[in-house]
This record gives C-alpha cells, structure tokens and sequence, in this order.
C-alpha cells in the first residue's frame, strides 16, 4: 500500500521509494529507507499536507509525495515475518511495439489466459498478474502497444501515465526480434528514462529460422541493458527472463549500465542547458529523469509542455526552449530539431546493430509471399480479384448460404405444423407454433449466411489476403478521409455492425476511427438480408445473385 492511504494514527514500515531523480535521493536522505517505520501524526484541515513521524523527527509530505511512498502497514500484533515477505515484491511492466508478443509472454509467464491477436489494438489497457518466482513475487503488468513516448496517441500516453503513476520496479521492454531496428526505437526513449529494465528479445524463433545471427550480449552490454532471448509462443528463455528481472531488481546484473543516447553536439547543448533549468524544479523529475523531460521539451511534446507551463517558472523554461530551438536552426537551416533527434537515434541503434548482427548466412525468405504481393497488389489484376474475391464471398454467403437456409426452414415449418396438429386449440398452441417456433425460426434461419460471411473473412484475415486489401483500398478510403484499415471494419458490417465497430480499435488515428463508426451503420448488414430477399424474390427472380451484389 502507499504510505498516502494510511490513517491518522497509524503507523507504517517503508518498503521503498518509487518516483525518481533528485525526489527519490532527498526522500532517502531524510531517513525514508527501506525498513523504517513511519508514523501518521496528523492531516491538514484540507486533508493535505500530512504530518508524519519518522526516525524520531517529523516531516509534513504533500499526498502526491506520499503516494510515491510504498509502505505495510503495522498492526500492532503483527508478526515480523510478513515484512521479508513484502520486500520480495517486484512490480514488472511489459513494454513494446504492438505485435511484439507481450501479452504472449504475459500469459506464458502469469498462466493468464488474456486474448492473443494478430493486429494492433488488442490489448488497449493494462493487464494485471502475478506469480512467483524463486521466492519473489512478480506483479506483472500487460501494457498496450506502443511505437514511441510521445504523448500523441491514447496508447502511448497511457503507457507514460502508467509509468509515471506506478513507477514500476523493472521494465520489461519486449522487443521483435524479426523487426529488431525499429522496435529499439522505444528502447531508447526508455534509457533516455533512465530507468531499471531488461529486454525481452522476443520471435527469437524466427530470427533463428531467417538465420541471422545476433551477439546479444555485446547489443546489451552497449546499450547497458541486459537482453534475454525468448520465444513466447513456447516459453523458451522465460525463466531466464524472470531470472534477469530479479538480478536487475537487486542491483546485481553486470550488464546494467547507464548509457546516453547521443544526439549530436549541439542537440545535446540544448539539452544540457534545458536540463540544467529543469534541475530547479524537483517536482519535475520528480517521475521522469531531467534528460528524458528536456527531450521531450525539445520534441515539442504537448503533455511535457503543459506540465512545465504549470510550473512557477514555466513561462522562462519554454522560452529557453525556444531560444535554444532558434540557435539550433540557425547551425541547421532547414532542419527539424525533432526529425534530428530521431535521425540519432535511428544512427545509433544502426550502429549498434551494425556491429552485432551476422547477416552472412541471411535465407533469402518468402518468395512466395513476394511473388503473391506483386500479383494481388498488381494495377491491372488487383481489382479484378479484388472484386472477384468479395464476389465469391457473397455468392458464398447467400447462393450457397439458401441451401441450409431452406433446410432449417423445413425443420421449422415441420415443428411447427407438428405443434399445430397434435396441441389443442387455443392461446398455448398459438403460442408455441406460431410465436415461439415462428418467432424463434425466423431469426436462426439467417444463422447460415452469418457464418458463412465470417467464415469467408476470417480465411482472407489469418491468410494476410486482407491487409493486401487494405493496401490496394487505401486510396479509395483515402477520399473519404480514411485508411486503407477502415476497409477491414466496413466489411465486417456486412455480417453485423455491432462487431464491425468493435473492429475499429485496430485504427490507430481517432478521426479515422469515429468516421469509419459512423458510416458503418450504412454498410448493409446481415439483418437487412430478408428485405433484399423479398425485393430480390419478388421483382428479379431469375437474377438473384446479380441483383443482390447490386443492392450492396
Ligand atoms: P502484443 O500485441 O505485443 O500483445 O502481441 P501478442 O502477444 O498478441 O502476439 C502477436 C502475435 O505474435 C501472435 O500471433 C503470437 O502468437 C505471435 N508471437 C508471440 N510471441 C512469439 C514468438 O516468440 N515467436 C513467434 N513466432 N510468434 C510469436
Ligand atoms: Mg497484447
């Protein structure tokens, strides 16, 4: 628990300090370590500050300090043995790019059974487990996927929120292994952080199976973070995991080092200024080191900059901020501080891979899928399968689909004549034939073609048909304000528009998200099928299967 939810009167045993940087080194110099007891005196008359007693003295804490404050409580009968038990506490976050295996290795490591998916946006927030290990208990904790630290998308501020709120002990930073340059992209924003991790190289399977060779040692010894191959589809390299965790959580991992990720000569004078600046207002890097506040200041990052305007001196931060922008354009004419700094730290990972990775016995893969590329994204063919695909899935759906449709109509019209010939007159049998057998058979009837149009996407999405889809509508989404993905969701809304719109979440920008919900509900779905049907039946009988595609 944290000491801020502690009563009057009662008293309290520290178990650590979370928050960060000049916060966290004055709490430790005033005596709050690991085993002291602390005692609740009083509360303001607004309930903030608290007063507390500690090593004999007492010091008043603002709630938010309190908050960074992990302590158990100590009643007064409590036996010692519970405190070496909450000591042994680690709290884990998984960290990385969507897609990367976290909540694979989420489930493998906690035996939570949390959905795995094939595209982004299915974990959309944090996932809690726990389990032990070698007399450690692990909290772990399944963030949603995230490309950077930015504040910009939902995931991404919720990730920094998260490690801003939770301060957790060590960070898991699951990385692709088969993708490994851009997903050590987050990797050093998080160094830039500042705080205690290892990664998780996870898909070490297809790294292997592709052939290339990685010296992941020497990577983590340069980076100074330990790197644990894994495969979290098996579960190899999982207990090394844990064991690094806990070694990294002790402070006992030789690989642990602090590194700065360079960014230029006068990249990093501007940070040093602004750094510099910063380091007056503990209350800053109170969560986030003073490096990782001054990147993102430079970078522009909406939630970093409000943060600082809210400072008494906030006003003569962000103009240092400005005048160092300005000298830096005036050495680098036409050039974006923030692209520079990205460009860095692009150099830097390329040159630490560079040096780490054996492509030499590289297979030359997948060309296969290639060769499928070219032909179904191809201009002249693209199209025509396109179309002939969506075709067949609707000749599928409701030519094929009519066979057990009829079928079931048969069964119902024969429970119910059953019904009618053997019940006695009256409401009961009114009720039975006409509204239960009636009523219940008029709605599976269209069970058919619901799973026949699920079955038909599922097969173009597990085969990848769909993201090419995707790629070749992309430009006609586009008119209307949307990507390629919106495609995907739209037709999902053939079958059913309440699943269709659940499907938009793998949409990463808002505004194509909201649109893409609101026109779903003109896509016709599945439950319109009986009004097309009597139109179809009624006026174009000897063309359904036309007429229909049309109508859509
Ligand atoms: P998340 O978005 O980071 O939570 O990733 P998921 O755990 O949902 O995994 C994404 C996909 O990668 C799933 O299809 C997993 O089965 C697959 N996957 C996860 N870990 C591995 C691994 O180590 N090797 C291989 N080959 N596939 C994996
Ligand atoms: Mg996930």
């Amino acid at each position: 628990m944290r000491l801020s939810e502690l009563h009057t009167g009662q008293t309290g045993r520290i178990i650590k300090i979370l928050g960060h940087g000049a916060f966290r080194k004055r709490m430790i110099e005033m005596g709050f370590v690991r085993g002291q007891e602390i005692k609740v005196v009083l509360a303001a008359p607004l309930r903030d500050p608290v007063k507390y007693e500690i090593m004999g003295y007492e010091v008043s804490l603002r709630r938010s300090e309190a908050d960074l404050v992990e302590v158990e409580q100590i009643a007064s009968e409590q036996p010692e043995t519970s405190h070496a038990r909450h000591e042994r506490t680690i709290n884990v976050a998984l960290i990385g790019n969507p897609n990367c295996g976290k909540t694979s290795l989420f489930n493998i490591a906690s035996g939570a059974h949390e959905h795995v998916g094939n595209y982004s946006g299915v974990t959309v927030d944090a996932k809690m487990g726990h389990l032990t290990h070698k007399g450690y208990s692990i909290n772990l904790v399944d963030l949603p996927g995230t490309y950077s630290l930015a504040s910009y998308s939902p995931e991404e501020l919720y990730v920094r929120r998260y490690l801003k709120n939770e301060t957790p002990d060590v960070i898991v930073n699951v990385v692709d292994a088969s993708n490994i340059e851009r997903n050590l992209y987050l990797t050093t924003e998080l160094i830039d952080m500042d705080r205690s991790m290892v990664i998780a190289l996870n898909m070490y399977d297809e790294l292997e199976s592709e052939g290339i060779k990685l010296d992941f040692k020497t990577l983590g010894q340069m980076i100074g973070v330990p790197i644990v191959p894994t495969t979290a589809k098996t579960g190899r390299g999982v207990g090394e995991l844990l064991d690094t965790v806990v070694r990294v959580y002790e402070e006992q991992d030789p690989a642990v080092r602090h590194v700065h990720v360079h960014l230029g000569h006068d990249v990093e004078a501007a940070l040093t200024d602004i750094k510099d600046c910063l380091k007056a207002h503990p209350a800053v890097s109170r969560h986030f080191s003073p490096r990782f506040m001054a990147i993102k200041l430079l970078e522009g990052d909406a939630e970093v900059m409000e943060e600082i305007r809210r400072l008494p001196d906030g006003a003569g931060i962000l103009e240092l901020r400005d005048k160092k922008i300005k000298e830096f354009e005036k050495i680098h004419p036409g050039d974006d501080l923030t692209a520079v700094i990205a460009d860095e730290k692009y150099g830097f990972i390329t040159g630490a891979l560079a040096e780490t990775v054996d492509r030499s016995n590289e297979r030359d893969r997948d060309n296969t899928t290639r060769l499928i590329d070219t032909i179904v994204t191809n201009k002249l063919f693209g199209f025509p399968i396109f179309l002939t695909v969506m075709a067949f899935t609707f000749w599928a759906t409701f030519t094929l689909g009519s066979y057990p449709m009829e079928w079931i109509e048969t069964l119902v019209g024969w429970l119910g004549g059953l019904c009618r010939d053997y019940l006695p007159d009256g409401w009961l049998k009114d009720l039975v034939a006409d509204g239960i057998i009636g009523g219940v058979g008029g709605v599976i009837v269209f069970l058919p073609n619901i799973l026949i149009l699920y079955l038909c996407i599922s097969f173009m999405e597990d085969s990848g048909y769909m993201a090419r889809a995707a790629f070749i509508m992309d430009k006609i989404m586009h008119r209307l304000g949307l990507h390629g993905k919106s495609f995907i969701p739209l037709v999902m809304g053939f079958g059913c528009t309440v699943p269709s719109i659940m499907a938009t979440r793998s949409i990463e920008s808002r505004s194509s998200r909201i649109i893409t919900i609101l026109i779903n509900p003109f896509i016709s779905c599945s439950a319109r099928i009986p009004i097309y049907v009597l139109l179809v039946g009624t006026f174009f009988p000897a063309h359904s299967t036309l007429v229909f595609i049309t109508l859509y």
